[in-house]
């Protein structure tokens, strides 16, 4: 699903949140789009968000195992065909492991919540908010309704974390419930994840669901950091200087090699970004530009 045009520059709620985390990785990601390579938890979360996006989107009634059964047929025939789930290049014995994580993040889902009882308003719902000389937008991914009223929710395909650890998660959710604020003139009373990784342990219920209520001091905050970064990212594009911010996460980052702080020319990683990626595109059979 594409998002609709806009005359005013968008910032989506993952920007925001990535430029926070690390100017320079805004930088290579948004700015000089440097390609990377899917890994197997972003795409398993992808592919768990398309099985609950197939089977919630049915009738509550017809929300049934054998449904689900089929949903999750349906949603493997398109990932294979996809070219993140390609690029992963996974091997019989990996391919195979990949799919039982998807169905155990499926078990979990069903350990926490009876699909016909979910209140959904809609999936994959596009949602804006204009903020003087830019907007803010992107997708929810479930706007549910419970005895309070209006939910933004989305899916974790990563281990359980408590509230105090989910800040992050959370405060990418209150920039969708003021953006509800303003298209739908309805303010969603709470945000929410749910859980569903950590594999075969038994994570309770309350330990996979995690919901904060959404505040007035919260929104105003969303709404001030989203001016804010927005101010700082076009000041960064005119000065040509991103910051890096060196946590344990770079353990992590796909630009680290390129990287400034560890070392790295920035000015290298589109060419060899693109060629890493060509390269594996070419392995797995895929189409290239070159
Ligand atoms: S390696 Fe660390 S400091 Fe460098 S871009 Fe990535 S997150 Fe930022």
């Amino acid at each position: 699903m594409r998002p609709p045009q806009s005359k005013l520059p968008r910032l989506s709620p993952s920007r925001i949140n990535t430029f926070i985390s690390c100017p320079m990785k805004y930088r290579f990601q948004y700015i000089d789009s440097v390609p990377t390579l899917p890994n197997g938890a972003m795409v398993r979360g992808s592919f768990v968000h398309r099985v609950l996006e197939l089977l919630l989107a049915r009738p509550a009634q017809d929300r049934t195992l054998d449904a689900v059964r089929k949903d999750f047929e349906t949603a493997e025939g398109e990932f294979r065909l996809r070219d993140d789930f390609r690029l992963l290049a996974l091997d019989t014995t990996d391919e195979a492991a990949f799919w039982e994580s998807c169905r155990e993040c499926m078990r979990a889902y069903y350990r926490i919540e009876q699909p016909e009882t979910a209140d959904i308003v809609e999936l994959e719902k596009w949602v804006s908010a204009p903020l003087g000389e830019f907007e803010i937008g992107g997708f929810i991914d479930r706007l549910e309704r419970d005895d309070g009223g209006l939910v933004v929710s989305d899916y974790k395909t990563g281990t359980p974390k408590p509230l105090r650890f989910s800040t992050d998660y959370l405060r990418q959710l209150t920039y969708y419930a003021l953006m509800c604020e303003t298209q739908l003139n309805e303010t969603p009373h709470s945000v929410r994840i749910y859980y569903l990784g950590g594999g075969k342990d038994d994570h309770s219920r309350d330990e996979r669901v995690v919901t904060q209520t959404v505040t007035l001091d919260a929104l105003a905050d969303v709404r001030e950091t989203a001016r804010r970064v927005f101010g700082e990212i076009e000041a960064g594009k005119t000065s040509g200087e991103f910051a890096t911010n060196v946590t344990k996460l770079c353990g992590w980052c796909d630009y680290q090699q390129w990287c400034p702080a560890h070392g790295g020319d920035p000015t290298k990683a589109p060419i060899e970004g693109t060629a890493r990626v060509e390269l594996r595109r070419r392995e797995v059979g895929l189409p290239t530009a070159s």
